[in-house]
């Protein structure tokens, strides 16, 4: 009988994962995904629908054509529980799927309600409703200080990933830079000073001094601000408020908030000490040998990027397939920091890091050749319903910044 592999969650890793199970295990395993979402959406894309006013529907497309045409089955549901010994999914209408293979891909809660004020008067760009909400508001926008920054990250114990306390600090980056250009054509860049603050002791701690001394200069150029080691505590019509006492006239509060670990996990018995998914470096749970776990769930996935979601994807899915016998070898877990920030004129700053993994690139591409990387990446992804650029092509992007 065909072993039947589900994945939760249709996002860069869960997609990513099917997309390599379909190459390694054609229709030989019954590959089922489970979504409450009908689409896929492509986060690095909503910077562009807050700031530009982009259509949202370019950052997302219909989750039943990826999995359509890989021919396997999706349901829309939301889970509600895991049973790890019996092998079962309880979901939320009242349905139980078994799986012989269960890889977790749920991404991470987005915590908005943990900052006081945020309904009424805080904004972010991190979900299909706060960037068309943040556009909105950008329309009605006279001017006054801008703040920009994320929570504090929380990581558990069990795995080896790094230690940092803002899970991933390069859409502030981009946001900050697009938000120049946006209040500079508005005419009100002298009463709109941006402040990029951070939860940390060095804004972008997860690259190398490379990479955040080129971000500081251009920063200073723009001249955008900045303030470390602040969480806020809350916002209200005129300021914002950090936990260590300060507060700043604000108009504007832009905030990536905590990315918190969905309850059902660790409800399910299957998470870490901050409720975040333990597994080996071949996304193997650690203490559930047939549940893998990919993307920003996965405690090993430390920045919390597409670009790691998708290398775990591909390495979980060719464990799995080793598992039933393939004869595969399995990718070796290396991850690296890449990212896209578009700013004014069709510029961006790509950055390709990997120091805080112990490797040696740390540089940046600036100009046009960046923002056309994003573009094609987005275009890509999109237009082939979330299957990846070959690889061919990044080795081709490193050997290219390795001798720049
Ligand atoms: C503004 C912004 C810009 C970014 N830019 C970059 C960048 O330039 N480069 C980069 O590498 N990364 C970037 N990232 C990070 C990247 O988008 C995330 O790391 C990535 O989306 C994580 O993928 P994932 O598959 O783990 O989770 P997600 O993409 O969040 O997908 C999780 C899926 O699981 C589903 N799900 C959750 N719970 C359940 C449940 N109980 N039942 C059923 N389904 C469920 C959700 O509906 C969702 O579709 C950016 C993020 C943001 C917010």
């Amino acid at each position: 009988m065909k072993k039947r592999i589900v994945i939760i969650g249709g996002g860069f890793g869960g997609i990513a994962t099917m997309y390599s199970l379909k190459k390694l295990m054609g229709h030989t395993a019954e590959v089922v995904l489970i979504d409450y979402r009908g689409n896929t959406l492509n986060k690095p894309r909503l910077p562009d629908v807050a700031i530009r006013g982009e259509n949202i529907e370019h950052a997302r497309f219909l989750m039943r054509d990826a999995v359509k045409k890989n021919g396997y089955l999706l349901i829309q549901e939301t889970v509600a529980k895991i049973d790890p010994k019996e092998k079962k999914i309880y979901l939320h209408e009242g349905g139980i799927e078994n799986y012989d293979y269960l890889v977790l891909a749920t991404g991470v809660e987005k915590h908005y309600k943990g900052i006081e004020g945020f309904t009424d008067y805080g904004y972010s760009v991190c979900d299909d409703i706060q960037a068309p909400r943040l556009w909105r508001k950008l329309q009605s926008f006279k001017g006054g200080p801008i703040f920009i920054g994320s929570m504090p990250y929380k990581s558990g114990n069990r795995v080896a990933a790094p230690k940092l306390l803002a899970p991933c600090e390069g859409p502030v980056g981009e946001v900050m830079f697009m938000l120049k250009e946006f209040i500079t054509k508005k005419g009100i860049a002298d009463s709109s000073p941006i402040t990029a603050f951070s939860p940390a002791k060095i804004f972008f701690e997860d690259v190398g001094d490379y990479v955040r001394q080129n971000v500081g200069n251009i920063m200073k150029e723009e001249g955008i601000g900045l303030i470390t080691e602040k969480t806020v505590l809350k916002v209200d019509a005129e300021n914002i408020y950090f936990k260590d006492g300060t507060s700043y006239p604000c108009a504007l509060a832009i905030i990536l908030p905590e990315y918190r670990p969905y309850e059902f996990l660790s409800e399910s018995g299957l998470t870490d000490d901050a409720g975040f998914i333990p597994t080996d470096e071949q996304m193997r749970h650690l203490d559930f040998p047939e549940i893998f776990a990919v993307g920003d769930i996965s405690a090993l996935s430390v920045p919390k990027l597409g670009h790691i979601a998708t290398l775990q994807g591909n390495i979980a899915a060719h464990t799995i397939a080793k598992d039933l016998g393939k004869a595969t070898a399995i990718p070796k877990f290396e991850p690296a920091i890449l990212c896209i920030m578009e700013r004014a004129n069709m510029n961006a700053t790509m950055i390709y890091s990997d120091v805080l993994f112990k490797g040696k690139m740390d540089t940046t591409l600036n100009g046009f050749a960046a923002y056309f990387m994003k573009w094609g990446f987005d275009f890509y992804y999109n237009f082939n319903r979330g299957k990846m650029p070959p690889a061919f092509t990044e080795d081709l992007l490193v050997k290219y910044l390795e001798k720049k």
